[in-house]
């Protein structure tokens, strides 16, 4: 990896990066939400690999979301590997959210608790955690019409 990547790795040492998803860890640094989509046909696809699953182009593109989408799944954890910032005993919310960029295409991330359940409209923001940038969904302000 290049020397860079040796920041990046300290940074998010409570994470598993490696070649394939580093572009997207760097891109938290900066608070965007970098997914690969394909450079051929266009397809989007999250967790990052290096092929895309649709044409198995290797021309892969990191590319900023807008962070809006669905909730699919929601899930309250009481327990969980220790990680800083992160209170079980609340217990602490993970949702799983269908973006609007592709059908299919899901990010998972924790959640600003309230009126959250799936089939909500949600969009992304920033927190500070342990030094570095963390996504979290909240309850879209919009209102689509
Ligand atoms: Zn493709």
């Amino acid at each position: 990896m290049a020397e860079a990547d040796e920041e990046l790795l300290e940074r998010f040492a409570s994470h598993s990066v490696d070649r394939d998803n580093a572009a997207h860890f760097r891109g938290r640094l900066n608070r965007q939400l970098l997914i690969n989509r394909c450079g051929d046909c266009g397809r989007w696809h999250h967790p990052p690999k290096p092929v895309c699953p649709g044409c198995w182009s290797t021309a892969i593109e990191p590319s900023e979301v807008d962070g809006t989408g669905e909730v699919h799944l929601l899930i309250r954890l009481h327990q969980g590997p220790p990680a800083p910032g992160v209170d079980y005993s609340t217990p602490y919310p993970v949702v799983t959210v269908e973006l609007d960029e592709q059908q299919g295409l899901c990010f998972t991330a924790t959640v600003e608790e309230g009126d959250i359940a799936i089939g909500q409209r949600v969009e992304l923001d920033w927190i500070e955690r342990a030094g570095v940038p963390v996504p979290i969904f909240r309850l879209a302000r919009e209102v689509s019409l």
